[in-house]
């Protein structure tokens, strides 16, 4: 059974209980975990207060060290940790480990920007008087997190949490805490100036459980300074209100519906392909995933002919196995939702081009699978249009120009990634101009740089994690007034 990791131990939750953690593939169980309590984060968080106390005097450069052994720790048990990612998720072996290689070039980055946080130095008016803004810690941080991308996502919580001084307890989505576990375990274990000293003991720990139990203790417990959310835009709406009564920084990072506009004079092979990866990578279950095609008109049936070919050689079957290009969905609660938004779409019109079921036959009917899925003439109003699909279903849209197709991508209530296809500067410049959303790519999709900010506007979230700009949520600002009498 495994434990959670508590002020550097590994222990049984306070009330004992356990819960089972099943392989969407098969339904097998794959380990149990500890079913922690409000006792637990109230554990959890005496434990990284205490090491807060250390680690926020600790010196920028020792922090960075630190970060990179936690990533030589993390990269001896990848292969264990990959294993227990697939079990547990349903990704493919493959997709789990290129999850942990960005976890470890996340915290790679944040490990060299821990001893580049700067202030400043202010000239003020009054005589022989200066000012400084600096930046330090806050304290106790929060990172709540979803079943998608278990490892990233707790990585760019930790990553950023760690370089600035802070300590943090992860909150991993109830379905996916083991291969957390593991990757916490040895971040733990890091030691700096030259292996003489150790990370102090609950600068990170974790805590499994419910969320309307562990996670809501994080957002109401006032010792929790900061709350890092990544999940929905529903629970997200909850998190800020109950941080909000304790005036407790957020940040949210939420659903999206991200559109990918094809020109008429786009690279389309390159295109197609990347629709492809854009939306049926991790079996379609991504915040910044492909979620609407938006295809010219002109260029619309070689597009949909091409792509529905490489989707219906892609074998979908268990990530374990060596010849599986995509695993299964990682709830039945996913399945039966786009199965629902599927049918919903066809019964206002809308065409299958493939796909539309679930994928069946031998061991696929132990899992949660469910086809590559293109929709064609699909209507504004269907639910696929106006909601977050999280799974592996395309609904396409054919525009006459540019204008048209932005005012429609820009009419879903998300904002979080966007991207446009051309070869035009001006069709380029206007999408980055006009669309609504966090993030613009063009000719490009975003695979999780680590060197740029990533987030959403409107119900995608608030703030930003990756890149330089993420350290800001987890520092304050002081301004200090030196008089020289
Ligand atoms: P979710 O239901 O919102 O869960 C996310 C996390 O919140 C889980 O750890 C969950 O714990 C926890 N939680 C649930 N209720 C809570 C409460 N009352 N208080 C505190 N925490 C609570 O999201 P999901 O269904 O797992 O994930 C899919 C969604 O996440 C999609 O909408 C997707 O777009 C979004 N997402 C966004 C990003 C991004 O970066 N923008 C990245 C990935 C996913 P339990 O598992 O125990 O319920
Ligand atoms: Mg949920």
């Amino acid at each position: 059974m495994a434990q959670m990791l508590i002020g550097g131990e590994l222990v049984d939750s306070i009330s004992n209980e356990t819960y089972e953690v099943r392989n969407p593939a098969t339904g097998d169980v794959v380990d149990s975990v500890p079913k922690g309590t409000a006792a637990d984060v109230e554990r959890a968080i005496d434990a990284a207060e205490n090491a807060f106390k250390e680690w926020a005097d600790s010196s920028p450069e020792d922090r960075g060290s630190a970060l990179l052994n936690a990533c030589e720790l993390v990269k001896e048990r990848s292969g264990e940790i990959a294993q227990l990612l697939t079990q547990e998720q349903g990704k493919t072996l493959f997709e789990a480990n290129l999850e942990i290689h960005h976890l470890v070039h996340g915290l790679e980055f944040y490990a060299g920007l821990a001893s580049k946080v700067r202030g400043s130095h202010v000239p003020l008016p009054a005589k022989g008087t200066y000012g400084m803004v600096i930046r330090q810690p806050i304290g106790v941080c929060g990172g709540i997190v979803p079943w998608n991308f278990p490892l990233t996502l707790m990585g760019t919580k930790v990553g950023p949490a760690l370089a600035a001084g802070n300590s943090i307890i992860i909150k991993p989505a109830s379905t996916t805490p083991l291969a957390t576990l593991v990757c916490m375990e040895q971040i733990q274990k890091a030691t700096y100036a030259d292996g003489k000293k150790s990370l102090p003991k609950g600068t990170v720990n974790v805590v499994t459980g419910p969320g309307s139990v562990v996670g809501e203790e994080l957002l109401s417990n006032p010792r929790v300074r900061r709350i890092a959310f990544t999940g929905s835009t529903e629970v997200g709406r909850h998190v800020m209100e109950v941080a909000g009564r304790q005036i407790k920084r957020v940040t949210l990072e939420l659903g999206g519906s991200d559109p990918m506009i094809v020109m008429e004079d786009a690279n389309v092979d390159l295109a197609i392909k990347m629709a492809d990866v854009g939306r049926y990578f991790n079996c379609g279950q991504m915040c910044l995933g492909v979620k609407r095609l938006f295809l010219h008109e002109s260029i619309a049936d070689q597009f949909i002919d091409a792509l529905a070919e490489i989707l219906t050689k892609k074998t979908v079957g268990n990530g374990m196995e060596k010849g599986s290009r995509m695993g299964p969905l990682h709830m039945d609660y996913q399945r039966r939702e786009i199965e629902e938004q599927v049918e919903d779409a066809k019964s206002r019109g809308a065409r299958v081009v493939i796909g539309g079921e679930r994928a069946t036959g031998g061991d696929l009917d132990r899992g949660f699978y469910y086809l590559p899925t293109l929709l064609t003439d699909v209507p504004l109003d269907a639910r696929v249009s106006r909601e977050e699909v999280f799974g592996p279903a395309l609904p396409i849209y054919r525009f006459k120009d540019l204008d048209e197709a932005i005012e429609i991508a820009n009419s879903s209530e998300y904002g979080l990634g966007s991207s446009i296809w051309t070869r035009s500067l001006l069709y380029a410049n206007k999408a980055i101009d006009k669309l609504q959303a966090g993030n613009v790519w063009v000719n490009s999709l975003h695979y999780g740089y680590d060197e740029l900010p990533f987030g959403g506007v409107k119900a995608s979230g608030i703030g930003r994690e990756h890149g330089p700009e993420a350290l800001d949520y987890y520092l304050e600002t002081k301004g200090v007034v030196i008089a020289n009498v």
